[in-house]
């Protein structure tokens, strides 16, 4: 083998072991929101009081079933701020639909 062969494949290497570091941190930090997001944010005074801002909005009805609403689903969520979502990415479902959403 030549040596520019390799050093291209040890290149490729560098890389793709950079690569994976990279993805590996991605899936860390989103695993870290998403337990933040369940412990932290859906418990507090602020998300409570957004909750029935919509719940409100949408006159306590699923908004694709039009049954009881007891919910609020999250149509995009705010990646960097969680709990920076503004109101109209929150939509009041009832239990059947959310579930059906999350599947
Ligand atoms: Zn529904």
């Amino acid at each position: 083998m030549d040596e520019q062969l390799i050093s291209s494949i040890l290149l490729l290497l560098v890389f793709s072991m950079i690569w994976l570091v990279k993805r590996w941190l991605v899936m860390i930090k989103r695993k870290r929101r998403r337990v933040y997001y369940r412990n932290v944010y859906l418990k507090s005074e602020d998300w409570q009081r957004k909750r029935f801002v919509v719940l409100k909005r949408d006159n306590w009805r699923c908004v694709y079933s039009n049954a009881r609403a007891t919910e609020v689903h999250h149509k995009k969520y705010a990646k960097r701020n969680i709990g920076k979502e503004p109101i109209n990415w929150l939509v009041s479902v009832c239990r059947t639909c959310h579930d059906s959403l999350h599947q």
